[in-house]
């Protein structure tokens, strides 16, 4: 086939050709954009690591190539705690961690990872997509030249590893335990002594007696600290982390540096892994609390009743203290408050009503 008569059957005269090979938008829209991210996570750590890889993963093919991210693990490219600066600074274009972390930078933050007490994934995702909750996130960072996306939460973690049996508030006098966060604060209030480890350092220590309890994430990642050979009961729930949010977040300008659609796919991928992160800590998490009870023959118990109801009023002081540390702060906590209460009493007759019904028919031996 002749060149000219192939144009013409394509549709497309010489000139039409000439104009697109000009065309501001195709040009852009070819531009392609290597980003960054790095992470507070280790190399290799399931779910958290993993779903950075992920995300990274899924931009590249929603993008077609034209946006792609290369992950960087807690350490091989910037510190850890210093991910946050790291994209703030530009330095590179995203990050991952849980916003917590970054409480020394603006005590707000810390509403959008865990509150004691406080909200269970599902009310933070409601928090965060029907209310106020990303929005106020935003605003938050903001002053960091950062824009944040919920990350997925880990679900209701657990309360932890102990050697001594936690019977009445009192056991808490005295009991060295590594416990970050508000609800370190907590357990600061009830007499423990709270200390602060790097997760490589908890299984030695509380195999050595230098604390006498952590908690860490839930039985997927607790089974593989092999915390269960170190300590001696597991308890739960994790009041201190009801439903921990991960976080993404971008450098501003980068961000605003991209193409719209490329911003959307961004943003999709990011509430995609939202999901996935829960569903994978669900399914995995199961599976792993049957290994312990079963194979490794954990003693798993509640924490007593009245335990909760003497923490959850230190909790309720706790928060206090952290809101009136900055405007930002005070405003997050009041936003956060009215919604749990809002959904909550819509959870009590609906997912409480319902656990209530069904629980009788679920065992943990099962
Ligand atoms: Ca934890």
């Amino acid at each position: 086939m002749k060149r000219r008569d192939f144009l013409k059957k394509a549709g497309l005269g010489a000139a039409a050709v000439a104009a697109t090979t000009v065309n501001a938008p195709a040009v852009l829209a070819q531009k392609k954009y290597r980003w960054k991210m790095v992470t507070t996570w280790p190399p290799k750590l399931p779910v958290l690591q993993e779903g950075c890889e992920r995300l990274a993963k899924r931009v590249n093919e929603m993008s077609d190539g034209r946006l792609t991210v290369q992950v960087f693990a807690g350490g091989e490219l910037v510190p850890p705690l210093e991910s946050f600066q790291a994209v703030s600074d530009g330095t590179v274009e995203a990050g991952s961690g849980a916003s917590y972390y970054w409480a020394g930078k603006e005590p707000a933050t810390q509403w959008f990872a865990a509150v004691p007490f406080g909200m269970n994934a599902q009310g933070m995702g409601a928090w965060f997509h029907g209310g106020d909750g990303l929005k106020l996130w935003e605003e938050t960072y903001a002053p960091f030249n950062l824009i944040p996306r919920p990350g997925g939460s880990t679900g209701v973690q657990m309360g932890g590893w102990f050697n001594k049996k936690i019977n009445t508030i009192a056991d808490y006098k005295g009991l060295k335990m590594r416990i970050p966060g508000l609800g370190g604060k907590v357990v600061a209030k009830a007499g423990g002594t709270v200390v602060l480890l790097p997760g490589g350092e908890i299984f030695t220590s509380l195999e050595r007696g230098v604390i006498d309890a952590t908690e860490w994430v839930g039985p997927l990642h607790d089974l593989r600290m092999g915390f269960y050979q170190a300590a001696k009961y597991y308890y739960y729930p994790g009041w201190h982390e009801p439903g921990t949010y991960l976080e993404y977040f971008f450098n501003k300008k980068a961000y605003e540096g991209l193409p719209k659609d490329l911003q959307h796919i961004l943003n999709a991928a990011c509430m995609e892994n939202e999901q996935w992160t829960l569903t994978q800590f669900d399914a995995q998490n199961g599976a792993a609390l049957q290994t312990l009870i079963n194979k490794h023959k954990v003693e798993v118990i509640q924490f007593p009743d009245e335990v909760l109801a003497a923490l959850r009023k230190m909790a309720v002081d706790v928060v206090q203290e952290e809101a009136a540390k900055s405007p930002m702060a005070k405003k997050v906590a009041e936003s956060f408050a009215k919604f749990q209460k809002v959904v909550g009493t819509w959870g009590s007759v609906s997912e409480r009503a319902y656990f209530n019904v069904i629980q009788q028919a679920m065992s943990l031996k099962g």
